[in-house]
């Protein structure tokens, strides 16, 4: 039988861990505190952007890609569609979008100018050039859960182990510690554990809390917004970013203007959380219904600003920082997990 993976937390980095493991051969247990897939996680949502065009970067914009590839091989193998490939588009000062188109043609990630008058019903900051990423889109993020959850329920070498809460990490035994007084030990340990991981592990990270709200919009462009892009650097600020309904998901938006660093993973409602400028990101947006408002929280390295994949032991890692992308670089934990479990 091959080497026993352990990991705490089953949200996306959990559970993508866990199904690359058990494909290689892997006996992988998951443990989370809550239900499998928890809608308590930071991935539990209708959606979130997956994305290559990283404008500074020709390595990484085609590192990315490679993971847009990822998920479409993922969305076969479950057999479920999740991944909506509507396209980002991105507004742009008109200085700058020259030097991000050619860093998309040297990495090979099809990007092409676009005029923001195509979209009517976003706002793009005053003079912005729009940059349409045609390989990206939208990942329907629960049903992207509950797939994987139920390809590994039903995988011979996987224990899906909801209501299991890890009060302790061993780091050196690739062991934990749950709150019923157990211990889980495998050949590996992944700790995955989204904004709770700074309260198992030692790993430096700065936590984010972000309002986001979701609206419907009127029946006219209802119909206009089923094929729309998802859009980032809008708004008058040039700091929001919009998720487009569609396949029974709501418009979603959240703002950089609203992301504050915090202490503690909470349900707080600050005064600046309910001041979401809908007017400055939405061109018609009397005409829409905020049917919810959510705080979540992401947790970054407090280096890059990012995500963070952190050898903690010598059979164990944790992925404290998820960062502000997990679900587009969830598969790269996985590919570097799963390289651990077969000993590489
Ligand atoms: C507002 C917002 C928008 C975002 N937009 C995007 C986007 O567009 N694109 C993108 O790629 N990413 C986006 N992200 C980031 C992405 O959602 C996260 O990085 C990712 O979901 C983190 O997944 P995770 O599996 O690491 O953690 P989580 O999803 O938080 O899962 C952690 C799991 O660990 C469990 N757990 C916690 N403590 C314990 C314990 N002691 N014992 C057992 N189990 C425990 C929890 O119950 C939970 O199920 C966004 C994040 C936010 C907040």
């Amino acid at each position: 039988m091959g080497r026993h993976l352990v990991v705490v937390g089953a949200g996306v980095t959990g559970l993508l861990t866990a199904v690359r493991c058990a494909r290689s051969g892997a006996r992988v247990t998951v443990l989370d505190v809550g239900p499998v897939p928890n809608p308590a996680s930071t991935s539990h949502d209708e959606h979130r952007a997956l994305r290559a065009l990283d404008p500074g970067d020709v390595a990484a914009t085609r590192a990315s890609a490679v993971l847009h590839r990822r998920w479409l091989e993922l969305e076969s193998l479950f057999g479920t569609p999740f991944y909506r490939r509507v396209g980002v588009v991105t507004g742009w000062p008109a200085e700058s979008a020259d030097a991000a188109l050619d860093v998309a043609r040297e990495a090979g990630t099809p990007v092409s100018p676009v005029e923001p008058e195509k979209y009517p019903h976003i706002r793009f900051p005053a003079g912005a050039v729009g940059l349409l990423e045609a390989d990206a889109g939208v990942l329907l993020a629960d049903r992207v859960l509950d797939a994987a959850a139920r390809w590994l329920r039903e995988h011979p070498l996987v224990a899906l182990r909801p209501g299991s809460a890890v009060r302790e990490v061993d780091a050196d035994r690739a062991a934990v510690h749950l709150a019923d007084g157990s211990t889980v030990r495998g050949d590996v340990l992944l700790v995955a554990a989204g904004p709770w991981s700074r309260e198992l592990v030692d790993v430096p990270t700065v936590l984010h809390r972000q309002r986001i709200v979701y609206l419907r919009p009127p029946d006219e462009p209802a119909r206009w917004w089923e094929g729309a892009p998802s859009a980032g650097r809008i708004g008058d600020d040039g700091l929001a970013w919009l998720i487009p309904p569609g396949d029974g998901t709501r418009l979603k938006i959240s703002s950089a203007a609203l992301c504050r660093e915090v202490d503690e993973v909470g349900d707080e409602t600050d005064r600046w959380t309910d001041h979401l400028a809908l007017s400055s990101v939405l061109n018609d947006h009397e005409r829409y219904t905020v049917t919810a408002v959510r705080t979540c929280h992401y947790a970054v390295d407090p280096d890059t600003g990012g995500g963070s994949l952190v050898r903690i032991g010598p059979a164990a890692w944790a992925r404290a920082a998820s960062g502000g992308d997990g679900f587009r670089t969830a598969p790269v934990v996985a590919e570097r997990v799963a390289e651990e479990v077969a000993g590489a």
